[in-house]
């Protein structure tokens, strides 16, 4: 354990939701507590160094890339403080991966920044935010912990490796293949792999105001698909497109010529999958550009990062 003070940044989601009912999963108002009670309502934290700031309060299927930015420079002025040992953000599952990836590709985190989250809300009878802040705290004070980490269910993963992979159930997340980094069980650390390595994107270094950033939509392929998504979306402007097709990146062929005319016109599509896990295997002849191991949202803040670096490029 290392001594030092934990940051805590509040973001709203499900963790700081209320209900009128104690059983009622659903029909809770996500994004009402504050940092202050968050913490509160974890007796274990009393005494512990942790500094509390509540910077949004959001039903994190709202998040937007404004937000992203105030995030991005709160924890980076946390994390520049000597005395603080590490960063915890409390955040809405729904896109818990996507802030996660967003920070681990443009913010440099040779301490901990762990977000944690819930699926129950503060008011629920087996509420599970509690715990999983708990974890948090301690995951962000733990000696020689370093990188974007997510805490939640009692295990550890890497930022970059996580999706949600089910509505509702409290397992709601996975690591993919690459599984957990560790668990975190009655306090205590179990680390499986190493924390992980961070290659910053090149767009990190000058990140633009959000309302310049190009703007990259998803397109997912079906049965019965047709171009008109794709062709609507041109004509709105967009700068990039991932497609999230099916299966290993297999994509409907009225999408793919669709997506063969963006190209065209200077709009940048890259091939995901549907499928939570696996990414896309390979790059058949021919076929659009693969996003690789990229689930398809991660994909999406991946092209934005290519496109504003390369926008600077050419300035
Ligand atoms: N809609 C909520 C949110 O993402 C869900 C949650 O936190 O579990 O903020």
């Amino acid at each position: 354990m290392q001594s030092g003070i934990v940051a805590l940044i509040a973001t709203g989601g499900t963790i700081a939701g209320t209900a009128e009912r104690s059983d009622d999963h659903v029909g809770y108002r996500a994004a009402q507590l504050g940092a202050e009670a968050l913490v509160a309502a974890v007796p274990p934290l009393a005494g512990r160094a942790i500094e509390v700031e509540t910077l949004v309060q959001l039903d994190s299927c709202h998040m937007d890339h404004a937000t992203w930015l105030r995030l991005r420079e709160r924890v980076a002025a946390q994390l520049a403080r000597p005395e603080v040992a590490g960063v915890v953000v409390t955040h809405g599952t729904d896109t818990l991966e996507e802030t996660a990836y967003f920070l681990h590709r443009t913010l440099a985190a040779p301490k901990p920044v762990v977000l944690t989250a819930a699926m129950r809300a503060a008011t629920a009878l087996s509420a599970d935010g509690p715990q999983n802040l708990l974890d948090a705290v301690t995951l962000a004070a733990a000696d020689g912990a370093c990188g974007v980490l997510v805490a939640f269910g009692g295990q550890v993963f890497a930022g970059s490796e996580l999706r949600k992979v089910h509505g509702w159930r409290l397992q709601a997340f996975s690591a993919g293949d690459a599984g957990v980094l560790g668990t975190l069980a009655d306090g205590t650390l179990a680390r499986w792999r190493e924390w992980p390595a961070q290659e910053l994107h090149p767009a990190a270094a000058a990140l633009p105001a959000a309302e310049r950033w190009p703007q990259v939509e998803i397109v997912t392929s079906h049965a019965g698909a047709s171009g008109v998504v794709i062709d609507a979306l041109m004509a709105a402007g967009v700068r990039g497109i991932v497609v999230a097709g099916t299966g290993n990146g297999s994509v409907h062929e009225a999408i793919d010529q669709a997506a063969r005319r963006a190209e065209r016109a200077g709009v940048v599509v890259r091939r995901a999958s549907r499928c939570q896990l696996g990414g896309v295997v390979g790059q058949r002849p021919g076929a659009l550009p693969s996003a690789g191991a990229l689930t398809a949202p991660q994909a999406r803040i991946e092209l934005m990062l290519d496109l504003i670096a390369a926008a600077a490029g050419r300035d």
